[in-house]
């Protein structure tokens, strides 16, 4: 779930969506649990939250009929909007007929309220001819290898860094550690839009994976007191975008710099994380299943 921006009447009016405005119903993949997505559409129309929408990946829209009667209930309910996933990753899993269905029948019951991410990916994969589903190894194929993530949004953060890295690495440079401590984290750490919460209740910095501002169940005490910064050190250098203080910090716990170097800041902050979090039990390197599974 993200909850971005403070909670106010829309700016845009009642049943227009933004991206970073309201409240968005996201995952892993909302649809996995259907009866529990509109409930949590319904609360959330009673509560005269704006700028509702669902994120999804279409894995589900095996037909018109079944599309149609889902889409349809969640706006009866009082949803405001979708949008839908449209990237390589994906595709390797979800036949793209299945994401052109979900944008065609979206258009009819959410209107304008349809965003596609990323555009630029549709675009190519109309372009393409792509049918059915595609491996990305023979997505590249199809693209020039170092192309696909050109003119597009994209993050080379939490597992993105590790696995894509191997398959791609020799495509992308990559960067020692001291290159990246200075530089600003893009979106700011520290931002009143576009943060989220997780089914564990984690108050989740922005995009950042693995990293818990608090318990979001109890967002008014964390307004009121503040995030305590000096019971959690690695939360302090991160409130200071203070890199190189984490790194020399991790340093000090046997953390060793790669000789291959990093292909992000992101990537240098997770792979400090990675290392301190089987190190001592950080409250703020939650939740620990994310550093299972980065490799
Ligand atoms: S460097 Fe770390 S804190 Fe900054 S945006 Fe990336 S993951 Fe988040």
């Amino acid at each position: 779930m993200q909850l971005a921006g403070k909670i106010k009447p829309s700016p845009y009016g009642p049943e227009t969506i933004s991206l970073n405005h309201g409240l968005h119903f996201t995952g892993g993949e909302p649809f996995l649990n259907y009866e529990l997505l509109c409930k949590a559409v319904g609360i959330a129309h009673e509560l005269k939250i704006p700028s509702t929408f669902v994120e999804t990946n279409c894995y589900w829209c095996v037909n018109d009929e079944l599309t149609r009667d889902k889409l349809q209930l969640l706006k009866e309910r009082g949803l405001n909007g979708i949008l839908i996933s449209v990237n390589p990753f994906f595709l390797e899993y979800v036949p793209f007929e299945r994401t052109e269905r979900c944008i065609r029948i979206s258009q009819g019951v959410f209107g304008e309220n349809l965003m596609v991410y990323q555009l630029e990916y549709y675009r190519r994969f109309k372009e393409l001819g792509i049918k059915d589903r595609v491996s990305i190894k023979d997505y590249l194929n199809l693209e020039k290898r170092g192309d696909f993530i050109k003119n597009v949004e994209f993050f080379w953060m939490g597992r993105a860094a590790y696995k894509l890295g191997r398959k791609l690495g020799k495509n992308f440079h990559q960067y020692p550690a001291d290159y990246f401590f200075n530089k600003p984290c893009m979106p700011s750490f520290l931002r009143n839009w576009h943060n989220h919460f997780d089914n564990y209740g984690n108050y989740i910095p922005g995009y950042c994976g693995g990293i818990s501002l608090g318990d979001c169940r109890n967002l008014d005490r964390l307004l009121i007191e503040g995030i305590r910064s000096e019971e959690y050190p690695v939360l302090n250098f991160l409130m200071d975008e203070d890199l190189g203080g984490l790194f020399q910090f991790a340093k000090d716990l046997g953390y060793r710099e790669s000789q291959e170097g990093y292909f992000s800041k992101c990537h240098l902050c997770t792979d400090i994380r990675k290392h301190l979090v089987v190190k001592k039990d950080f409250e703020e390197l939650n939740p620990k299943e994310f550093y299972l599974h980065l490799e």
